[in-house]
This record gives structure tokens, sequence and C-alpha cells, in this order.
């Protein structure tokens, strides 16, 4: 959750914007146009993991070079710290996690 810095107000996403009613808006912390280059510090999960949300990312999978993974974040901890991102490939069905 993101806040107006103008007037307070809570900030809408709204087509990769965030956007607030007084006129403000600012591009959205979710950037998937960084996605496409693969996280360096990501971990393998083992266990099944659920799946959340249907958003594909063009990436290349770690373990088969599929391209087109599931992505989906989760808020692990406290609000204001960066929620951990997932990853699912589309082909092998590994999945993995990035983020601390
Ligand atoms: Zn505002
Ligand atoms: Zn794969």
């Amino acid at each position: 959750m993101k806040f107006c810095p103008k007037c307070g107000s809570l900030l809408i996403p709204k087509e990769g914007k965030l956007e607030c009613g007084c006129g403000y808006s600012e591009t959205s912390t979710i950037k998937f146009r960084e996605e496409i280059h693969p996280p360096k510090d990501i971990e393998v999960i083992d266990e099944a993991t659920e799946h959340i949300g249907d958003t594909v990312i063009p990436i290349v999978c770690w373990n088969c070079g599929h391209r087109g993974v599931y992505f989906w974040m989760v808020q692990m901890r406290r609000a204001d710290e960066p929620p951990t991102r997932f990853y699912k490939c589309r082909k092998c069905k590994k999945v993995w996690r990035s983020g601390k």
C-alpha cells in the first residue's frame, strides 16, 4: 500500500501506475520490465507452494530454459518490508523464491 505524497489518500493501481483522485500519479513499484532479467538471489523451493495469480513474465526458467514463468508476490513479514517474489516455471513446474 502506498499513499499520495500530496494529499495522503490511498493510491489506486491503474494500468501500471499508482493514481490518486487529486491527479497525482507515479509509476507502480511492480516493474515487470525489470523481471525480464532473472534475479540472482533465487532459492529453489522443494515443498509445494500454492500458486497465486496468473501473471506470466517473459523470463527464462533457471532449470529447463523455458521462457515464461508465473510470478507472484507474498508479503511474508511487516508491511514496510519488500514482499517475497515467487516464480514457477510453466513447463517443469519448479518453484523459486527471491528476496529475504
Ligand atoms: Zn492525492
Ligand atoms: Zn522450467
